[in-house]
């Protein structure tokens, strides 16, 4: 395992829900996701903590669900909710340390071993260092959930850097200069404020669901946009866009390089 620290609930403002389905939904918006999770959280606040009450109860939020899941084949658990009175932190109701000891987790989509054991690929791919990058720079359960379980875009944006910079740019110097963590903040953030996306298309960033509802990648239709590959291309894909003309795929672009060029500045200011 390379990352040193639990992905999952870390603290300082971020948390993780990301394999228990929370964005798993055309409209995984931040008001959207933060209606559900409040949702779940009331149903489940009085709920009497043992296994038919939860299984009853859990069986009841999943039959309410306005919304089918974007990708079928993967499971949306009705467990996840807010831990706090603020709804800053994202977690698990069922867990024992949210029901006062009780472990109610079978009562969600998986068996309990499993969401004690699991640790997604984010553990190994992510080297420390980029892991500490996203902490502090996405330090909110929306955000930081969504960007650091999405490897490719953090690879891309630190290889963008890179290029712009002509050298290694690296997580430990982006954290010791406030002005390029702000930047790199802003950057990250495109996976929530990034404009002229269809954010009700059936994507979720590069993803779009197979003939089975699995994720499957995405790719650009390079003729058919009659432009070639542009190293910030893996970027604008993990950030959702879909281009549709040559147009559309420059601007997107060039919000991307925009945002590469600021961070790359505050690093060699
Ligand atoms: S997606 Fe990864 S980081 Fe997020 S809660 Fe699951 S295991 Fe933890
Ligand atoms: S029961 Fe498991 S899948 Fe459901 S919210 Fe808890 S940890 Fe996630």
């Amino acid at each position: 395992m390379s990352v040193s620290f639990h992905l999952c609930q870390p603290g300082k403002g971020a948390s993780c829900g990301a394999c228990c389905g929370l964005y798993n939904f055309r409209d995984h918006s931040r008001a959207a996701l933060t209606e559900r999770l409040a949702e779940q959280t009331t149903r489940l606040r009085d709920v009497p903590k043992e296994p038919a009450a939860w299984h009853g109860a859990a069986r009841e939020l999943v039959e309410s669900r306005r919304e089918a899941p974007l990708f079928p084949a993967v499971r949306v658990c009705p467990l996840l909710g807010f831990l706090d009175e603020a709804q800053q932190q994202v977690g698990c109701l069922g867990h024992p340390k949210a029901t006062g000891g009780v472990d109610l987790r079978s009562c969600g989509v998986y068996r309990s071993s499993i969401c004690e054991t699991f640790t997604c690929p984010s553990f190994s791919w992510l080297t420390d260092e980029q892991a500490r990058l996203v902490l502090a720079a996405c330090p909110d359960w929306y955000l930081y959930g969504l960007v650091i379980t999405d490897v490719e875009f953090v690879r891309g944006c630190l290889r963008l850097i890179e290029r712009e910079l002509g050298g290694p740019a690296k997580p430990e110097k982006v954290l010791a200069r406030p002005a390029a963590l702000a930047a790199m903040r802003r950057l990250f953030a495109l996976k929530e404020t990034a404009p002229g996306r269809d954010v009700h298309a059936p994507i979720f960033g590069r993803f779009t669901p197979d003939t089975e509802g699995e994720p499957t990648s995405r790719t650009l239709n390079y003729a058919r946009l009659g432009v070639r590959a542009s190293p910030e291309d893996d970027v604008v894909l993990c950030l959702g866009y879909i281009p549709g003309d040559a147009q559309s795929l420059t601007a997107a672009r060039e919000r991307v390089r925009h945002h590469i060029r600021a961070v790359s500045r505050a690093l060699m200011d």
